[in-house]
């Protein structure tokens, strides 16, 4: 499972930055997942579940932010925050093109004790 690798991946750079900060243990750990990533956020909570066990997060909350992806339509130049894909501008049914956002997958916050 791809959210599995990506949870596990999570889970062993916040236990470095635990290290680095000379903590003992994860209290929260936030992530931020574009809508376009490829992620699924409810695949991603069960990874977490069923990985923590065994880390310095068991005792950890995990806080998901989905990030939205920002189109522009070619034919009225409207943009729109969408959270998903999309081809069509909810304003005039113009052609919309991908603008920026949605892609992101990173490790934004961490709360250590
Ligand atoms: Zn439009």
């Amino acid at each position: 499972m791809h959210e599995a690798s990506i949870m596990e991946s999570a889970l062993g750079s916040a236990a470095a930055e635990m290290r680095k900060a000379g903590a003992r243990e994860i209290l929260r750990m936030k992530l931020r997942v574009g809508v376009l990533s490829g992620v699924v956020p409810e695949a991603l909570e069960f990874a977490f579940e069923s990985l923590k066990g065994a880390t310095p997060a068991a005792g950890a909350a995990l806080e998901i932010e989905l990030m939205p992806a920002v189109f522009r339509c070619l034919d009225c130049a409207a943009e729109a925050e969408l959270k998903e894909m999309a081809f069509h501008c909810p304003r005039c049914r113009g052609c919309l093109v991908l603008d920026h956002g949605g892609n992101e997958l990173e490790l934004t916050q961490l709360e250590l004790n």
